[in-house]
């Protein structure tokens, strides 16, 4: 099938690690013009120099940009009109979790993760939106996670602030229609930088990674046994983006290798 994805433009943030990483190299496989940033501006150069490499200079673009910083994603969304003077694809994807409890969460860290869960959407959906809109197939996608409906009480904030962000693309989805479409993936437990990090600050510092992973696995009851792998996150991602989605808008797909208790 033809996703219909060549010469469009794609803006992704958090594209130098896990998910995003895997999403940017599907577009451009795809034939898309990708840009994307992240806070650690090596990081990003690496990254860019090897999708240059492989898929053309004229086809990428990375900026490092905060997407909690207003002014970085401004200054991002002027680089995009620059470079390409329009946009079809906005995928929010920059972030991370914060492993706390309701007694281990300080006021400081709760405004933290608030901030990053909402302005990480409000930020760049205000300010791609004008060229978002010029666009025949325009889409936004939110990278969000099944905590949203299934809070754990060792991630309590991060649940919390999820929920919200799941109601906010519900919200954008009916105002925004029918120009733009709004949807989310929502995900269990990815094999990504994060739980590389988690891995490498692991108390039992003898366990090797295998065996680290699989615990996991087993620990939180994944029916599939595994972590998912961020490819196939990747992957639904770019078919939720495509002009071959043009009829789903405010829809939530969830990938978790089937964690899910509710209906
Ligand atoms: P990674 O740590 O592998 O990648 C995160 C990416 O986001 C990096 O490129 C990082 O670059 C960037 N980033 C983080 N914070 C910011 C910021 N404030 N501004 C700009 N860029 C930022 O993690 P994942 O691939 O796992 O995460 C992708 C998304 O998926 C996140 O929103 C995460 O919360 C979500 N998710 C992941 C799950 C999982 O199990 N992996 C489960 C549920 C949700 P840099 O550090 O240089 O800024």
């Amino acid at each position: 099938m033809d996703l219909g994805l060549a010469g469009r433009t794609v803006v992704l943030t958090g594209g130098t690690s896990g998910i995003g990483l895997a999403t940017v190299g599907l577009f451009l496989e795809e034939g898309a013009r990708v840009a994307f940033c992240g806070r650690d501006a090596h990081r990003l150069d690496s990254v860019a120099s090897g999708f240059a490499q492989r898929f053309g200079v004229e086809k990428v673009l990375a900026r490092r940009c905060d997407v909690t910083a207003k002014a970085d994603v401004e200054a991002f969304a002027d680089a995009i009109a620059r470079w390409s003077g329009s946009l079809d694809i906005l995928v929010n994807n920059a972030g991370q979790g914060q492993m706390t409890t309701f007694a281990t969460t300080s006021d400081a860290q709760w405004r933290e993760e608030l901030e990053l869960k909402f302005f990480s959407q409000i930020y760049p959906v205000r300010a791609f939106r004008p060229l978002l809109e010029k666009s025949d197939a325009a889409a936004i996608l939110s990278v969000n996670s099944l905590l949203a409906y299934q809070p754990e009480p060792y991630m309590v904030a991060t649940s919390a602030a999820r929920a919200g962000a799941q109601s906010l693309v519900k919200s954008l989805a009916s105002e925004f229609a029918p120009k733009i479409r709004v949807n989310s993936v929502v995900l269990g437990l990815i094999d990504s930088g994060q739980w590389e990090r988690r891995f490498q600050a692991r108390k039992d510092q003898t366990q090797d990674r295998k065996t680290w992973i699989a615990d996991l696995a087993a620990s939180k009851h994944i029916p599939f046994g595994r972590l998912g792998e961020p490819l196939e996150v990747a992957r639904a991602i770019v078919f939720l983006c495509s002009p071959m989605a043009s009829f789903i808008t405010g829809a939530s797909l969830e990938i978790s290798g089937g964690v899910s208790r509710y209906i």
